[in-house]
């Protein structure tokens, strides 16, 4: 058996799988959450969901508690049934290239790279610590959403500010939702029936948190967020690309300190802060269609925003594109945007088939007609299975 953990502060999701005739099934699923507050553990195995209230002081507790109820629920018989556990880690800096066991010289590196995710990596070592402790036999891998685009150039991941603050400090744009590329590539080369190193792809993973990356011979090339996740695209709650000044302009005219604006800028801006109405988009959407100006204006720069990094990843792919994928929460199921992003290009020759756009699909599906120039699909992400298959690769390769 594999589990995945994604950990944050507060909370550790977990899914584990079992491997059956070849094929990864999810055996049982769930989320610990409100860690060190008051404690709260969700449980989906069989088709039932089972909840405790539970008092979950740390990571550690959590693990103990989650690990109590598998044998409970008779989930498992023997904790050594897990045999690989892997993690997914926001940061990895320039160093973490692949998935890899966590060893010391691992750690070293999560730990370091705290300063550039303060909100990510913390949750994710006490929980490398809880299991390390708890499931002692188990493989610990790390998958980083940064590794996958360690393969960008210089040229595009330097900021035009002094060098030495690269070097010094490693201030750079890295990236993120890399698993996710990951995933979608080689998924587009099995649909394709082509080889990972020849593809050119433009992929809009578009969840709450919302990236773009250009991936050249099935390598990221570029992509929209930056040192942190706040760069880029329009997203729920964060601001995307603006100009950097606004941060000082908000402070000299506003009662708010750095802390705040950074909080309105992650927190209280994109769709949310455009519209006052929400940070979803399906109550974007809504709004949209009853009329309301502030949410088709949130819906329209939200669309805008992705067009015009289609249209410059393309600038960079030299047109030699073998699709545009959409993804995530929004990408997979938003059909609205996915027409608005393709109506707002108008310098390629994209044309979507608006019934396969609103069709129904279980894994993905081609939206494009036969006019287009361009194979456009809509995809459905599974950055936990991505995980998986690669522990899975440790676990066989013993
Ligand atoms: P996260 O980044 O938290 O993993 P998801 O990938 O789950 O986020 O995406 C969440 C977003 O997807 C929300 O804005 C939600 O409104 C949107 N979404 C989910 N289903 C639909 C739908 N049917 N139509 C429009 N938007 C949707």
């Amino acid at each position: 058996m594999i589990l995945i953990v994604n950990s944050g502060s507060s909370s550790i999701k977990f899914k584990m799988y079992e491997n059956k005739n070849e094929h990864l099934n999810i055996l049982v699923e769930g989320i610990a959450e409100r860690i060190n507050v008051d404690g709260i553990l969700k449980i989906k195995f069989n088709n039932q969901i089972y909840e405790y209230k539970d008092k979950l002081n740390d990571h550690l507790s959590a693990v103990d508690s989650i690990l109590t109820k598998f044998e409970e629920l008779n989930i498992i018989e023997n904790i050594d049934n897990i045999k690989g556990i892997g993690f997914r880690i926001v940061h990895g800096g320039e160093k973490i290239i692949k998935p890899c066991i966590i060893t010391k010289e691992v750690i070293e590196i999560i730990k370091r790279n705290i300063k550039l995710a303060p909100l990510h990596n913390p949750g994710a070592l006490a929980a490398i610590t809880a299991f390390k402790q708890t499931v002692p036999k188990a493989k610990l891998i790390g998958c980083f959403d940064t590794s996958f685009h360690t393969t960008m150039p210089k040229h595009n991941f330097l900021y035009a500010i002094p060098y030495e603050y690269y070097e010094k400090l490693g201030a750079r744009k890295y990236g993120f939702h890399g698993i996710s590329y990951d995933y979608i590539t080689s998924k587009v080369a099995k649909i394709l029936d082509r080889n990972e190193n020849n593809l050119n792809l433009i992929i809009c993973h578009l969840g709450n948190g919302a990236s773009i990356a250009c991936v050249k011979n099935g390598k990221s090339y570029d992509t929209s967020m930056g040192l942190t996740p706040l760069a880029g695209l329009v997203m729920g709650t964060r601001c995307g690309d603006i100009d950097s000044s606004i941060i000082d302009f908000l402070i000299k005219n506003t009662e708010q300190t750095l802390d705040d604006v950074f909080n309105v800028l992650n927190k209280k801006s994109g769709l949310l802060g455009i519209s006052g109405i929400s940070s979803d988009m399906r109550d974007i959407c809504q709004a949209k269609n009853e009329g309301n100006e502030r949410a088709i204006l949130a819906f329209n720069i939200y669309a805008q925003k992705i067009a015009d990094y289609i249209v410059k990843y393309a600038n960079l792919l030299e047109g030699e594109i073998d699709a545009i994928i959409f993804t995530a929460g929004i990408g997979e199921n938003a059909a609205d945007v996915r027409k608005a992003v393709i109506d707002y290009i108008k310098i390629m020759k994209l044309d979507m088939d608006d019934n396969l756009n609103n069709k129904n699909y279980y894994d993905y599906l081609k939206i494009n007609n036969d006019d287009s120039e361009y194979k456009i699909f809509k995809i459905r992400t599974d950055e936990e299975l991505m995980i998986c298959q690669e522990v899975q690769k440790f676990i066989t390769n013993e």
